[in-house]
């Protein structure tokens, strides 16, 4: 049986290490040449989204809450019928 589909689709979002100084998405933190970054491609363009690891942990933690929430939604469901 083929897997099943993931919430995380497409090409999924990658550790890298920077080329050249960049700056974190989200805290606009410099990072500089040879930092260790995470690579979260964007849906919208061909282009993905540079974030220092904090940043990153913090993403994952709210992705946590957000599947918590569907979760939740999908229990209540199930347990309705
Ligand atoms: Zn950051």
């Amino acid at each position: 049986m083929a897997n099943f589909a993931s919430l995380i689709t497409g090409r999924k979002p990658k550790l890298a290490t920077t080329k050249k100084i960049r700056h974190c998405k989200h805290c606009r933190r410099e990072l500089s040449s040879g930092t260790k970054c995470v690579e979260i491609p964007d849906p919208g363009s061909s282009n993905a989204k540079t974030y220092c690891l904090e940043c990153c942990n913090s993403i994952i933690g709210q992705t946590h809450i957000d599947l918590k929430g569907l979760e939740l939604m999908l229990k209540k469901a199930t347990s309705e019928v």
